[in-house]
This record gives structure tokens, sequence and C-alpha cells, in this order.
């Protein structure tokens, strides 16, 4: 049977700080054929992060240029610093065909939402408070005081669930990876056929036959 080709769907990952998102997102990009979404931002790269792979890091000036032309699909102040999705290397992916991944926090995806409807939302979760502090601590990335504003975030975090269509714990690291991935499969497993259509399909092949 000819499956008619869907346009590219957009995933989008969000939850609090620490959850594990960064984490999730690689493994899916190299176990799977969905791409990743370079954001820009104006916070200065981390030690081994690499500008147009981990994300453009831009100034202020050329970051709210780029609000003002419309070049991003949403953006966010995080913690601080500002982050948005080019828009342009989305839409031209997703009318491609390619399957596409965002990284974002909470009020990126309720923007994303807005806009893009046709969007699959992710809540990733830690298994418990206690946890995603061990993960913000040993993770090494941030003082003690943007780890305490970043647990405190989260807990506030967790009331927009409810904009959200899937929600995976992140405990086990394979277990919530497969979750994601069967969301993907699943996804690609929606009715995107009318009747007609389908009848019409299985008409001709009696014909041929
Ligand atoms: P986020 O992108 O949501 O801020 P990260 O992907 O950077 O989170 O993960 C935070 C820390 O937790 C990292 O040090 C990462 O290696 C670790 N981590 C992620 N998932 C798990 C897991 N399932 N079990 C244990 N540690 C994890
Ligand atoms: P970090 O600075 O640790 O890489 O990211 C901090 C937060 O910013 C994370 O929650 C991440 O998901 C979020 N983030 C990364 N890129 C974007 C983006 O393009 N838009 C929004 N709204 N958030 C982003």
């Amino acid at each position: 049977m000819k499956i008619k080709k869907d346009k590219g769907k957009l995933f989008i990952i969000s939850g609090p700080s620490g959850a594990g998102k960064g984490t999730i997102c690689n493994r899916i990009i190299d176990e799977t054929g969905l791409e990743f979404s370079v954001s820009m931002t104006t916070r200065q790269p981390r030690e081994g992060e690499v500008d147009g792979v981990h994300y453009y890091f831009v100034d202020e000036d050329t970051f709210l240029m780029a609000v003002a032309e419309g070049g991003l699909l949403e953006n966010a102040e995080v913690f601080g610093n500002r982050y948005g999705t080019p828009k342009g290397p989305v839409l031209e992916r997703l009318s491609a065909g390619t399957d596409i991944l965002l990284d974002i926090d909470v009020q990126g995806a309720l923007q994303i939402r807005e806009n893009y409807p046709d969007g699959v939302f992710v809540f990733l979760v830690p298994p418990s408070m206690k946890e995603l502090r061990r993960r913000l601590e040993s993770r090494g990335t941030e003082t003690k005081e943007k780890i305490e504003l970043r647990l405190s975030k989260a807990l506030s975090e967790m009331a927009y669930v409810k904009s959200y269509d899937y929600l995976v714990v992140n405990d086990d690291l394979d277990e919530a990876v497969n979750r994601v991935k069967a969301i993907i499969l699943a996804e690609h497993s929606r009715v995107n056929v009318t009747p007609e259509e389908l009848v019409e399909e299985y008409s001709t092949e009696t014909e041929e036959e």
C-alpha cells in the first residue's frame, strides 16, 4: 500500500532544567531520522560547545534583530539569557518531510502550541526532586545559587503539564528514550488518509489483479 508521505512532524521536548532533555535529544538524534533544531542564544558557550552545532551564540543586538524580523518561531528569556528557535530552517525541513526535534523551555513550548498546534509536545520530568538536585549538581555547569533557582523553577513549571500531549518520566535513561521513540512511532501511525482515499487505494489493487 502506498501510504501518503506526511509533512515532517515537529516534536517538542521540554520540562525542568536537569530533567535530561539534552541527554535524551542526543540519543534520539543518534538513533532515529529526526533532525535537531539548533537554537540561537545570548548565553556564553560552555566548554566544548561549538557555534552552529549546540547553539548559534549571538550578542543581544543580533538576537533582538532576529525577533524584530520575525525570524524566530518562539523565543524566551531563561535564567537571564535569551533563547529562540530559528524559523526558516524548521519550516523548510518540515515541508521537505523531515521530522524536527526541539529542546526548549516551557515558555517557548507554550508559544509554539499557539502558533503551531500540529506539534507533538512531550513533557520530560525527573523521577524526584532529590534526583533532579543530584543531576544538576553532578552536571557541574551551575553554581549552587543557580541550582537552587532551577529547582524552585522546576516546581512552578510542573503546572504546565496540562499543555502537553505526553508525559515521560526520565528515571532509567534507556526506558525514557524508548518511550520517546514510541511516541514518535505512534504519531506516525495517526490516520492521515480519508476513507475515500483508502477505498480507492484498495479498489485499484482489486482491479489490477
Ligand atoms: P537538561 O537538558 O534537561 O537540562 P541534561 O540532559 O543536561 O538535562 O541532564 C542533566 C544531568 O543528568 C546530566 O549530567 C545527565 O548526564 C544526567 N542524566 C540525564 N538523564 C539521566 C538518567 N536517566 N539517569 C541519570 N542521570 C541522567
Ligand atoms: P542551557 O543554557 O542549559 O543549554 O538551556 C537552558 C534552557 O533553555 C533549557 O531548558 C533549554 O531547553 C532551553 N532552551 C534551549 N534552546 C531554547 C530555545 O530555542 N527556546 C527556548 N524557549 N528555550 C530554549
